[in-house]
């Protein structure tokens, strides 16, 4: 693939903390001008990441476009037989992020900036199944950590808010959440909990149950465990740093705890999560 201007530019934006950090490389430090910044919505996203794409608009002074599919998350679980989205079954990835980016896209040749940090081990997930998409990694052509990449954050939009309860962007039901996650959502966004509690469904015929996690219905979830912190919400302080942000949870859980160490976060998918 040639790089000449018909090439075309782009780096989405999942409303995570790693892609925001290149969006705000590539302007800062790589002085691209001429990259398009997308988020992929799925409708379902956490009010915390609409909040977060505004500041990073504003910060990098351009539009963040919104893609989105041509129906809705309801009508793609009729479609896949009312069976939520999984791990092993994950259609909304699919419908939701993959197609309609790769119908921006078209049949325009593309460079797709890809997050993937320098520190992190090798990484599965979507990038590209078109031959006229070439992948770049910048943070692991250049050595930036994930240190680096909260750094960046600090010194300009900030650490997103979800951090404080949740350790990836995604759907406020992603089914990626932990069982101490879906109870912060619980506690941060009790609406949300409830729909997503509403999704969740048993075949009156064949006695089979549709749950966000294997075998526990999020009702039977929050009558097991306690809450997981009880303590003034991070974003009502306006803590200094996201260390300080993740300190004002009350209760540390190994949630917060791998937050902190980096673990787990090759979970999930790039196009959802980085
Ligand atoms: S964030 Fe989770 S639920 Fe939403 S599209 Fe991605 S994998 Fe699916």
């Amino acid at each position: 693939m040639s790089e000449d201007q018909t090439v075309r530019h782009v780096c989405g934006i999942s409303g995570g903390k790693d892609s925001a950090a290149l969006a705000i490389y590539l302007k800062d430090v790589r002085k691209l001008t001429n990259v398009e910044y997308f988020f992929t919505d799925t409708g379902k996203e956490l009010p915390e990441v609409y909040d977060f794409l505004e500041r990073m608009e504003s910060y990098l002074g351009t539009e963040i476009v919104r893609l989105g599919a041509n129906r809705d998350f309801d009508h793609y679980l009729k479609l896949y037989g009312n069976y939520l989205p999984s791990p092993r079954q994950r259609w909304c990835t699919r419908e939701l992020k993959i197609k309609p980016f790769e119908r921006w896209i078209g049949d325009s040749q593309a460079v797709t900036y890809v997050a993937i940090r320098s520190d992190e081990p090798a990484r599965e997930g979507y990038i590209s199944t078109k031959s006229s998409i070439r992948a770049v990694f910048p943070f692991r052509e250049d050595g930036v950590t994930r240190a680096d990449v909260f750094r960046i954050l600090e010194e300009t939009v900030g650490i997103p808010a979800y951090y404080s309860w949740r350790s990836r962007s995604g759907c406020y039901f992603c089914f990626f959440q932990r069982r101490g996650e879906w109870l912060n959502l619980k506690k941060v966004h009790p609406d949300l909990y409830e729909s997503a509690k509403q999704y969740e469904k048993t075949d009156p015929v064949t006695g089979k149950t549709y749950t966000w996690i294997q075998g526990l219905p999020l009702s039977e979830l929050e009558a097991q465990d306690r809450p997981v912190f009880d303590g003034v919400l991070a974003r009502s302080v306006k803590p200094k740093s996201w260390q300080d942000q993740l300190s004002t949870v009350a209760v540390r859980t190994p949630e917060m705890e791998a937050v902190l160490n980096g673990d787990g976060e090759d979970e999930g998918c790039l196009i959802c999560h980085l």
